[in-house]
Protein backbone atom coordinates (compact mmCIF):
# COMPACT_ATOMS: atom_id res chain seq x y z
CA UNK A 1 0.00 0.00 0.00
CA UNK A 2 2.67 2.30 0.94
CA UNK A 3 4.93 1.78 -2.27
CA UNK A 4 1.64 2.36 -4.43
CA UNK A 5 1.47 5.62 -3.07
CA UNK A 6 4.95 6.63 -3.06
CA UNK A 7 5.18 5.59 -7.00
CA UNK A 8 1.91 8.07 -7.28
CA UNK A 9 3.34 10.78 -5.55
CA UNK A 10 5.76 11.03 -8.82
CA UNK A 11 3.39 10.23 -11.61
CA UNK A 12 3.64 13.09 -14.00
CA UNK A 13 1.09 15.62 -13.15
CA UNK A 14 -0.40 15.55 -16.80
CA UNK A 15 -0.75 11.79 -15.48
CA UNK A 16 -1.93 12.05 -12.39
CA UNK A 17 -4.99 15.11 -13.24
CA UNK A 18 -5.22 14.60 -17.76
CA UNK A 19 -8.64 16.13 -17.36
CA UNK A 20 -7.75 19.04 -15.51
CA UNK A 21 -5.03 19.98 -17.60
CA UNK A 22 -7.08 19.28 -20.82
CA UNK A 23 -9.60 21.84 -19.21
CA UNK A 24 -6.75 24.61 -18.75
CA UNK A 25 -5.57 24.09 -22.91
CA UNK A 26 -9.98 24.80 -23.70
CA UNK A 27 -9.92 27.97 -20.75
CA UNK A 28 -5.75 28.82 -22.84
CA UNK A 29 -7.89 28.67 -26.06
CA UNK A 30 -11.08 30.16 -24.78
CA UNK A 31 -9.16 33.47 -22.89
CA UNK A 32 -7.04 34.01 -26.37
CA UNK A 33 -9.98 34.13 -28.05
CA UNK A 34 -11.67 36.76 -25.72
CA UNK A 35 -8.39 38.94 -25.91
CA UNK A 36 -8.58 39.03 -29.50
CA UNK A 37 -12.00 40.52 -28.88
CA UNK A 38 -10.89 43.16 -26.37
CA UNK A 39 -8.45 43.91 -29.53
CA UNK A 40 -11.15 45.15 -31.32
CA UNK A 41 -13.20 45.90 -28.47
CA UNK A 42 -10.36 48.59 -27.28
CA UNK A 43 -9.45 50.15 -30.56
CA UNK A 44 -13.28 50.89 -31.14
CA UNK A 45 -13.49 52.35 -27.86
CA UNK A 46 -10.79 54.48 -28.45
CA UNK A 47 -7.80 52.75 -25.78
CA UNK A 48 -5.36 51.94 -28.04
CA UNK A 49 -2.79 50.93 -25.44
CA UNK A 50 -4.72 48.67 -23.80
CA UNK A 51 -5.86 47.42 -27.19
CA UNK A 52 -1.86 46.24 -27.82
CA UNK A 53 -2.01 44.69 -24.14
CA UNK A 54 -4.10 42.21 -25.81
CA UNK A 55 -1.96 41.37 -28.11
CA UNK A 56 0.69 40.42 -25.68
CA UNK A 57 -1.79 38.21 -24.01
CA UNK A 58 -2.94 36.24 -26.82
CA UNK A 59 0.83 35.49 -27.30
CA UNK A 60 0.88 34.22 -23.88
CA UNK A 61 -1.94 32.66 -24.34
CA UNK A 62 -0.82 30.54 -27.44
CA UNK A 63 2.35 29.81 -25.66
CA UNK A 64 0.57 28.50 -22.98
CA UNK A 65 -1.32 26.23 -25.21
CA UNK A 66 1.38 24.87 -27.26
CA UNK A 67 3.24 24.13 -23.51
CA UNK A 68 0.69 22.37 -22.29
CA UNK A 69 0.13 20.71 -25.85
CA UNK A 70 3.89 19.07 -24.51
CA UNK A 71 3.36 18.77 -21.57
CA UNK A 72 5.46 21.88 -20.12
CA UNK A 73 3.05 22.65 -17.75
CA UNK A 74 4.49 24.29 -15.38
CA UNK A 75 5.59 26.91 -18.33
CA UNK A 76 1.91 26.99 -18.93
CA UNK A 77 0.94 27.97 -15.19
CA UNK A 78 3.61 30.77 -15.20
CA UNK A 79 2.52 32.24 -18.52
CA UNK A 80 -1.51 31.41 -16.99
CA UNK A 81 -0.76 33.14 -13.94
CA UNK A 82 1.00 36.30 -15.45
CA UNK A 83 -1.33 36.97 -18.33
CA UNK A 84 -4.57 36.95 -15.61
CA UNK A 85 -2.69 38.77 -12.54
CA UNK A 86 -0.82 41.28 -15.22
CA UNK A 87 -3.66 41.68 -17.56
CA UNK A 88 -6.14 42.48 -14.19
CA UNK A 89 -3.73 44.42 -12.81
CA UNK A 90 -3.22 46.93 -15.65
CA UNK A 91 -6.63 46.82 -17.09
CA UNK A 92 -7.71 48.34 -13.24
CA UNK A 93 -4.68 50.96 -13.01
CA UNK A 94 -5.05 52.17 -16.60
CA UNK A 95 -8.96 52.30 -16.71
CA UNK A 96 -10.20 51.40 -12.85
CA UNK A 97 -12.37 49.15 -10.77
CA UNK A 98 -15.21 49.77 -12.66
CA UNK A 99 -13.64 48.37 -15.58
CA UNK A 100 -14.05 44.49 -13.79
CA UNK A 101 -11.05 43.20 -14.98
CA UNK A 102 -10.86 42.03 -11.27
CA UNK A 103 -13.64 39.44 -11.91
CA UNK A 104 -10.95 37.79 -13.86
CA UNK A 105 -8.81 36.76 -10.81
CA UNK A 106 -11.64 34.70 -9.10
CA UNK A 107 -11.51 32.24 -11.48
CA UNK A 108 -7.93 31.02 -10.24
CA UNK A 109 -10.22 29.97 -6.60
CA UNK A 110 -11.74 26.74 -8.62
CA UNK A 111 -8.46 26.46 -10.77
CA UNK A 112 -6.29 26.59 -7.61
CA UNK A 113 -8.24 23.99 -4.98
CA UNK A 114 -8.42 21.28 -7.91
CA UNK A 115 -4.79 21.71 -9.02
CA UNK A 116 -2.31 22.24 -6.41
CA UNK A 117 -1.78 20.35 -2.91
CA UNK A 118 -3.68 21.56 -0.21
CA UNK A 119 -0.47 23.52 1.24
CA UNK A 120 0.30 25.05 -2.05
CA UNK A 121 -3.42 25.59 -2.56
CA UNK A 122 -3.55 27.91 0.68
CA UNK A 123 -0.80 29.70 0.04
CA UNK A 124 -1.88 30.49 -3.72
CA UNK A 125 -5.23 31.65 -2.45
CA UNK A 126 -3.87 33.57 -0.04
CA UNK A 127 -1.68 35.34 -2.22
CA UNK A 128 -4.46 35.83 -4.76
CA UNK A 129 -6.66 37.44 -2.27
CA UNK A 130 -3.93 39.66 -1.01
CA UNK A 131 -3.35 41.02 -4.61
CA UNK A 132 -7.08 41.39 -5.23
CA UNK A 133 -7.62 43.07 -1.85
CA UNK A 134 -4.46 45.48 -2.85
CA UNK A 135 -5.53 46.83 -5.95
CA UNK A 136 -9.13 47.15 -5.06
CA UNK A 137 -7.43 49.54 -1.89
CA UNK A 138 -4.89 51.19 -4.09
CA UNK A 139 -7.97 51.74 -6.62
CA UNK A 140 -9.35 53.88 -3.47
CA UNK A 141 -6.63 55.86 -3.65
CA UNK A 142 -5.70 56.53 -6.95
CA UNK A 143 -7.11 57.86 -10.49
CA UNK A 144 -6.84 55.37 -13.29
CA UNK A 145 -3.98 56.66 -15.39
CA UNK A 146 -6.12 55.82 -18.67
CA UNK A 147 -9.93 56.62 -17.64
CA UNK A 148 -12.16 56.21 -20.99
CA UNK A 149 -15.37 57.44 -21.50
CA UNK A 150 -18.10 56.26 -18.82
CA UNK A 151 -19.93 54.80 -21.58
CA UNK A 152 -17.28 52.77 -22.71
CA UNK A 153 -16.35 51.39 -19.06
CA UNK A 154 -19.86 50.71 -18.73
CA UNK A 155 -19.44 48.48 -22.01
CA UNK A 156 -16.13 46.94 -20.61
CA UNK A 157 -17.51 46.19 -17.18
CA UNK A 158 -20.81 44.48 -18.87
CA UNK A 159 -18.58 42.52 -21.46
CA UNK A 160 -16.23 40.96 -18.55
CA UNK A 161 -18.98 40.13 -15.71
CA UNK A 162 -20.83 38.14 -18.91
CA UNK A 163 -17.47 36.43 -19.81
CA UNK A 164 -16.38 35.50 -16.52
CA UNK A 165 -19.81 34.65 -15.94
CA UNK A 166 -20.16 32.45 -19.36
CA UNK A 167 -16.53 30.84 -17.79
CA UNK A 168 -17.07 30.23 -14.96
CA UNK A 169 -20.64 28.07 -15.81
CA UNK A 170 -18.77 26.70 -18.37
CA UNK A 171 -16.42 25.32 -15.42
CA UNK A 172 -18.79 23.88 -13.24
CA UNK A 173 -20.65 22.20 -15.81
CA UNK A 174 -17.40 20.43 -17.19
CA UNK A 175 -16.60 19.63 -13.29
CA UNK A 176 -19.49 18.08 -12.66
CA UNK A 177 -19.01 15.95 -15.82
CA UNK A 178 -16.15 15.07 -14.94
CA UNK A 179 -17.40 14.21 -11.00
CA UNK A 180 -20.48 12.32 -12.85
CA UNK A 181 -17.36 10.10 -15.09
CA UNK A 182 -15.65 9.16 -12.46
CA UNK A 183 -18.46 8.03 -9.92
CA UNK A 184 -20.01 6.45 -13.31
CA UNK A 185 -15.75 4.14 -13.47
CA UNK A 186 -15.90 3.67 -9.64
CA UNK A 187 -19.26 2.45 -9.61
CA UNK A 188 -18.66 0.05 -12.75
CA UNK A 189 -15.18 -0.93 -10.87
CA UNK A 190 -17.05 -1.69 -7.66
CA UNK A 191 -19.98 -3.80 -9.14
CA UNK A 192 -18.43 -5.58 -12.49
CA UNK A 193 -15.71 -8.45 -13.01
CA UNK A 194 -13.44 -7.31 -15.57
CA UNK A 195 -13.02 -10.27 -17.31
CA UNK A 196 -16.83 -11.47 -18.34
CA UNK A 197 -17.79 -8.09 -17.81
CA UNK A 198 -20.50 -9.50 -15.61
CA UNK A 199 -21.36 -8.12 -11.98
CA UNK A 200 -19.28 -9.72 -9.44
CA UNK A 201 -20.00 -11.50 -6.17
CA UNK A 202 -20.10 -8.58 -3.75
CA UNK A 203 -22.49 -6.82 -5.79
CA UNK A 204 -24.74 -9.75 -6.92
CA UNK A 205 -25.30 -10.86 -3.33
CA UNK A 206 -26.64 -7.09 -2.54
CA UNK A 207 -29.23 -7.85 -6.08
CA UNK A 208 -29.92 -10.94 -4.72
CA UNK A 209 -30.56 -9.54 -1.28
CA UNK A 210 -32.85 -6.78 -2.77
CA UNK A 211 -34.70 -9.67 -4.57
CA UNK A 212 -35.53 -11.82 -1.49
CA UNK A 213 -36.63 -9.12 0.19
CA UNK A 214 -39.57 -8.19 -3.19
CA UNK A 215 -40.14 -11.60 -2.63
CA UNK A 216 -41.31 -11.03 0.79
CA UNK A 217 -43.12 -8.02 -0.16
CA UNK A 218 -44.91 -9.82 -3.00
CA UNK A 219 -44.41 -13.38 -3.15
CA UNK A 220 -43.72 -13.47 -6.38
CA UNK A 221 -41.42 -16.70 -7.08
CA UNK A 222 -37.70 -15.99 -7.24
CA UNK A 223 -35.49 -18.57 -9.74
CA UNK A 224 -31.68 -18.97 -8.93
CA UNK A 225 -29.50 -20.83 -11.86
CA UNK A 226 -25.62 -22.07 -10.19
CA UNK A 227 -23.58 -22.56 -13.58
CA UNK A 228 -20.32 -24.25 -13.17
CA UNK A 229 -18.00 -24.82 -16.15
CA UNK A 230 -17.53 -29.00 -16.85
CA UNK A 231 -13.49 -29.64 -16.19
CA UNK A 232 -12.70 -26.15 -16.91
CA UNK A 233 -9.29 -27.08 -15.82
CA UNK A 234 -8.42 -29.41 -18.18
CA UNK A 235 -8.83 -26.63 -20.39
CA UNK A 236 -6.21 -24.45 -18.77
CA UNK A 237 -4.44 -27.23 -18.90
CA UNK A 238 -4.58 -28.12 -22.55
CA UNK A 239 -5.07 -24.59 -24.01
CA UNK A 240 -3.44 -22.19 -20.84
CA UNK A 241 -4.55 -19.92 -18.74
CA UNK A 242 -5.10 -17.21 -21.46
CA UNK A 243 -7.09 -19.57 -23.29
CA UNK A 244 -9.45 -20.04 -20.37
CA UNK A 245 -9.49 -16.32 -20.12
CA UNK A 246 -11.09 -16.04 -23.17
CA UNK A 247 -13.53 -19.24 -22.73
CA UNK A 248 -14.66 -17.95 -19.69
CA UNK A 249 -15.31 -14.28 -21.63
CA UNK A 250 -17.48 -16.36 -24.01
CA UNK A 251 -18.93 -18.87 -21.47
CA UNK A 252 -20.45 -15.25 -20.33
CA UNK A 253 -21.66 -14.25 -23.10
CA UNK A 254 -23.30 -17.60 -23.98
CA UNK A 255 -25.49 -16.71 -20.81
CA UNK A 256 -26.63 -13.67 -20.79
CA UNK A 257 -27.39 -14.13 -25.07
CA UNK A 258 -30.49 -16.62 -23.60
CA UNK A 259 -31.09 -14.69 -20.60
CA UNK A 260 -34.13 -12.08 -20.49
CA UNK A 261 -32.74 -8.36 -19.79
CA UNK A 262 -34.20 -8.14 -16.10
CA UNK A 263 -32.24 -11.71 -15.38
CA UNK A 264 -29.01 -10.67 -12.74
CA UNK A 265 -25.81 -12.23 -13.85
CA UNK A 266 -23.17 -12.63 -11.89
CA UNK A 267 -19.35 -14.37 -11.50
CA UNK A 268 -20.04 -16.62 -8.50
CA UNK A 269 -16.77 -17.67 -8.10
CA UNK A 270 -13.98 -18.98 -10.94
CA UNK A 271 -15.54 -20.34 -13.47
CA UNK A 272 -19.09 -20.56 -11.37
CA UNK A 273 -21.80 -18.15 -12.28
CA UNK A 274 -24.96 -16.94 -10.67
CA UNK A 275 -28.25 -16.27 -12.19
CA UNK A 276 -30.88 -14.62 -10.52
CA UNK A 277 -34.36 -14.82 -12.29
CA UNK A 278 -37.05 -12.32 -11.14
CA UNK A 279 -40.58 -13.45 -11.39
CA UNK A 280 -39.61 -17.31 -12.11
CA UNK A 281 -40.56 -20.44 -10.57
CA UNK A 282 -38.22 -23.53 -10.64
CA UNK A 283 -40.15 -25.08 -13.76
CA UNK A 284 -39.28 -22.01 -15.52
CA UNK A 285 -36.03 -21.77 -14.33
CA UNK A 286 -34.86 -25.31 -15.37
CA UNK A 287 -36.09 -24.51 -18.50
CA UNK A 288 -34.17 -21.32 -18.91
CA UNK A 289 -31.27 -23.84 -17.44
CA UNK A 290 -32.14 -25.96 -20.47
CA UNK A 291 -31.89 -23.05 -23.00
CA UNK A 292 -28.60 -22.05 -21.78
CA UNK A 293 -26.88 -25.75 -22.05
CA UNK A 294 -27.88 -26.45 -24.92
CA UNK A 295 -26.92 -22.95 -26.26
CA UNK A 296 -23.29 -24.30 -24.97
CA UNK A 297 -23.43 -27.14 -27.16
CA UNK A 298 -24.53 -25.55 -30.24
CA UNK A 299 -21.54 -22.87 -30.30
CA UNK A 300 -18.56 -23.42 -31.92
CA UNK A 301 -15.78 -23.81 -29.42
CA UNK A 302 -12.84 -24.46 -31.38
CA UNK A 303 -12.90 -20.64 -33.24
CA UNK A 304 -12.36 -20.23 -29.60
CA UNK A 305 -9.97 -22.49 -27.87
CA UNK A 306 -8.15 -23.07 -31.30
CA UNK A 307 -8.39 -27.16 -30.60
CA UNK A 308 -11.56 -29.57 -30.93
CA UNK A 309 -12.67 -29.47 -26.87
CA UNK A 310 -16.03 -28.69 -26.30
CA UNK A 311 -16.97 -26.38 -23.53
CA UNK A 312 -20.25 -27.94 -21.43
CA UNK A 313 -22.25 -26.34 -18.27
CA UNK A 314 -23.57 -28.15 -15.16
CA UNK A 315 -26.51 -26.21 -13.45
CA UNK A 316 -27.94 -26.60 -10.52
CA UNK A 317 -31.25 -24.57 -10.24
CA UNK A 318 -33.79 -23.56 -6.83
CA UNK A 319 -36.16 -21.48 -6.25
CA UNK A 320 -36.64 -18.83 -2.97
CA UNK A 321 -38.87 -20.78 -0.88
CA UNK A 322 -41.15 -18.61 2.01
CA UNK A 323 -39.22 -17.83 5.34
CA UNK A 324 -35.33 -18.32 4.14
CA UNK A 325 -32.63 -16.64 3.48
CA UNK A 326 -30.60 -16.00 0.17
CA UNK A 327 -27.84 -18.68 1.11
CA UNK A 328 -30.17 -21.21 2.04
CA UNK A 329 -31.71 -21.06 -1.88
CA UNK A 330 -28.26 -20.85 -3.34
CA UNK A 331 -26.87 -23.91 -1.50
CA UNK A 332 -29.68 -26.03 -2.67
CA UNK A 333 -28.46 -24.65 -6.17
CA UNK A 334 -25.60 -26.19 -5.37
CA UNK A 335 -26.32 -29.14 -4.35
CA UNK A 336 -28.54 -29.44 -7.41
CA UNK A 337 -25.00 -28.89 -9.23
CA UNK A 338 -23.11 -31.31 -7.29
CA UNK A 339 -25.40 -33.47 -8.68
CA UNK A 340 -25.26 -32.96 -12.08
CA UNK A 341 -21.62 -33.07 -11.86
CA UNK A 342 -21.45 -36.57 -10.27
CA UNK A 343 -24.31 -37.69 -13.03
CA UNK A 344 -21.75 -37.04 -15.86
CA UNK A 345 -21.74 -33.60 -16.29
CA UNK A 346 -23.39 -31.29 -18.84
CA UNK A 347 -26.65 -31.43 -17.21
CA UNK A 348 -29.43 -29.40 -15.72
CA UNK A 349 -30.75 -30.63 -11.96
CA UNK A 350 -33.57 -28.96 -10.21
CA UNK A 351 -32.98 -29.07 -6.56
CA UNK A 352 -34.98 -31.76 -4.73
CA UNK A 353 -38.09 -30.80 -2.30
P1 LIG B 1 -15.72 -29.66 -12.71
O1 LIG B 1 -16.33 -30.17 -13.96
O2 LIG B 1 -15.82 -30.62 -11.58
O3 LIG B 1 -16.24 -28.31 -12.36
O4 LIG B 1 -14.18 -29.54 -13.02
P2 LIG B 1 -13.33 -28.21 -13.13
O5 LIG B 1 -12.01 -28.55 -13.67
O6 LIG B 1 -14.10 -27.20 -13.89
O7 LIG B 1 -13.31 -27.74 -11.63
P3 LIG B 1 -12.11 -27.44 -10.65
O8 LIG B 1 -12.76 -26.76 -9.49
O9 LIG B 1 -11.30 -28.65 -10.39
O10 LIG B 1 -11.22 -26.39 -11.43
C1 LIG B 1 -11.63 -25.10 -11.73
C2 LIG B 1 -10.52 -24.47 -12.50
O11 LIG B 1 -10.87 -23.14 -12.94
C3 LIG B 1 -9.25 -24.34 -11.70
C4 LIG B 1 -8.84 -22.90 -11.86
O12 LIG B 1 -7.50 -22.79 -12.22
C5 LIG B 1 -9.68 -22.42 -13.03
N1 LIG B 1 -9.98 -21.01 -12.93
C6 LIG B 1 -10.60 -20.36 -11.92
N2 LIG B 1 -10.67 -19.05 -12.20
C7 LIG B 1 -10.06 -18.86 -13.40
C8 LIG B 1 -9.82 -17.71 -14.21
O13 LIG B 1 -10.18 -16.58 -13.88
N3 LIG B 1 -9.17 -17.90 -15.39
C9 LIG B 1 -8.77 -19.13 -15.79
N4 LIG B 1 -8.15 -19.24 -16.96
N5 LIG B 1 -8.99 -20.22 -15.03
C10 LIG B 1 -9.61 -20.09 -13.86
MG1 LIG C 1 -15.93 -26.46 -13.14
MG1 LIG D 1 -16.05 -24.73 -9.96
Amino acid sequence: MERVNHLANYEPAQERRPQFWRLAMRCAQIAGTVDVIFFFLFHALGSPILAWVNVVSVAMYAGAYYALKYQRNKIAVVLIWAEVLGHAGLGIVLIGWESGFHYYLLMFIPAICVSASRRWAVYALLALWGYYIALDVLMWYVEPLQPIPQTALHIVHLFNLSVVFAMFSYLASYYLRMVVTAQRKLREMATTDSLTGLFNRRHMTYLAEKEVARFRRSGHPVGFLLLDVDHFKSINDAYGHEAGDRVLGFVADVIREELRAQDLIGRWGGEEFLVILPDTDSINARASAERIRNAFLAKDWSAITGGDADVTISVGVSELRSGEDLSAAVSRADEALYRGKTAGRNRVELETI
